[in-house]
């Protein structure tokens, strides 16, 4: 019953990744009944997208949006701050704390803080 074909569930394909703002293997989650990819999920941010095949170019995607203390943020989330510029959440240390990778070094800031 398996088409060689055809993409399974499991798969590994080169996506870019607009949450890590990477281009790295994503699983595949979901192909339609003719094998082709619908769904591809990242192992890093387990985000998922949908599966662009050849439009997932770096030119495409946008940077992290402007840090908003009020906002929840995940691990892998990227956003702009005002003073120290581009970061990527590395880990959320407490509910409303998190590390934040920026080009210097990791600092820590608030999220969630209504
Ligand atoms: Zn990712």
């Amino acid at each position: 019953m398996e088409e060689k074909t055809g993409f399974k569930i499991g798969d590994r394909v080169d996506q870019m990744c607009i949450t890590c703002n990477e281009e790295r293997g994503h699983i595949v989650v979901s192909v339609s009944k003719t094998g082709r990819i619908t769904r591809v999920g990242c192992p890093m941010c387990a985000s998922h997208v949908n599966y662009r095949a050849g439009t997932t170019r770096r030119a495409s995607t946008k940077l992290g949006a402007p840090y908003d203390r009020a906002r929840t943020y995940r691990k892998g989330q990227t956003l702009i701050h005002p003073t120290f510029g581009e970061g990527e959440v590395t880990a959320i240390i407490e509910p409303q704390k998190m590390d934040v990778l920026f080009a210097d070094r990791i600092r820590r800031l608030i999220h969630a803080h209504s």
